[in-house]
């Protein structure tokens, strides 16, 4: 049986683990495979694959993720969100991912799909992430369950004492550790700990790190998911725009510092949003003081 990520986290004192999204077409897909091979040699303790905010990617998340179990005997986790399903369809993908050998699950409520400007449930929906918990821990211990973590607070939270406070509950729900949004000051992902620690939350907090590549994209990324880009970012980017390989390698330079000051601040590992892409993740997990 794959291992859950829960008993990986009782066993190592870090984790080092790599997100993909589902490709949209067939030559994408076939690509992901090589580069999850790629990063297979790199010893990950899993994957993951992301939930589309609708339409068929979302099927194709599920196949992912059977897939890469299949070729590569790595627990890959399968992120699920409450986005546009009934609790009826929620119960039956859950049953469903048992059935495939899926035991790991990124607990999310997701966002208002496109075009919608506020988050609303489905018919007949839930509301928050934690209710998807406890929907997925009738399933008893079937199930390893990871949640979203945000440093800078949740961009719909009033503030972060209150965004910590909802931690607290999704992790009495049954989540199991947490993976943050990505962030670039950590200040911000130390102060989270601190906040998460007083409201009792006792649980591994992985920070998410996004490798940086493109200022331009880098922006369009951080406006959508809410993330403050420092002064600093901006100062080292916005000259470099348009020099793909100035950026790739201030890129690199900024992301090992970030992830080695985490690590010697004791940060449990590091969660890669790898963008599909093999490098530069590599080439910073080679660099960093592992
Ligand atoms: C590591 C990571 C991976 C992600 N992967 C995906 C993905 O694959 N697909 C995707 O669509 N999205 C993904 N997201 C984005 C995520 O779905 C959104 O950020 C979403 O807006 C919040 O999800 P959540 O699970 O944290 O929601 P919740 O914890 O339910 O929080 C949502 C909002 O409700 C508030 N809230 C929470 N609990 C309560 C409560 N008990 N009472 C009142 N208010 C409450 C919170 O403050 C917040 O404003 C990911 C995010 C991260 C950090």
């Amino acid at each position: 049986m794959i291992r859950k990520i829960a008993d990986i986290l009782k066993e190592k004192k870090r984790t080092y683990s790599f997100e993909f999204f589902p490709p949209k077409t067939e030559k994408g897909e076939a690509n992901l495979y090589k580069t999850a091979a790629a990063f297979a040699e790199l010893g990950p303790d899993w994957f993951s694959v992301t939930y589309g905010a609708g339409g068929s990617t979302r099927q194709k998340t599920m196949e992912i993720v059977d897939e890469l179990q299949k070729r590569f005997d790595i627990p890959v986790m399968h992120h699920f969100t409450c986005v546009g399903h009934s609790k009826a369809e929620l119960k039956s993908i859950i049953g469903e991912m048992e059935k495939r050998n899926i035991h790991n699950i990124l607990a999310l409520r997701g966002d208002a799909p496109e075009g919608e400007d506020e988050w609303k449930p489905a018919p007949d929906g839930l509301e928050y992430c934690y209710q998807l918990i406890e929907l997925i821990r009738t399933h008893g211990n079937t199930f390893s369950i990871g949640v979203a973590g945000f440093p800078e607070g949740h961009i719909d939270c009033p503030d972060k004492e209150t965004d910590s406070k909802y931690l607290k509950i999704k992790i009495d729900s049954g989540g199991e550790f947490v993976i943050t949004q990505l962030f670039f000051d950590n200040k911000d992902y130390f102060e989270y700990l601190d906040r998460a620690k007083k409201v009792g939350v006792g649980v591994r907090i992985i920070p998410g790190i996004i490798p940086i590549t493109n200022y331009k994209t880098l922006i369009r990324f951080c406006n959508t998911c809410g993330a403050t880009i420092p002064d600093r970012v901006h100062d080292i980017f916005r000259p470099l725009d348009g020099n793909d390989e100035a950026t790739y390698k201030a890129g690199v330079d900024f992301v090992v510092e970030q992830c080695n000051d985490l690590l010697a601040g004791g940060a449990p590992g590091l969660h890669f949003y790898s963008l599909n892409k093999v490098n530069p993740t590599k080439e910073i997990l080679s660099k960093i003081n592992r």
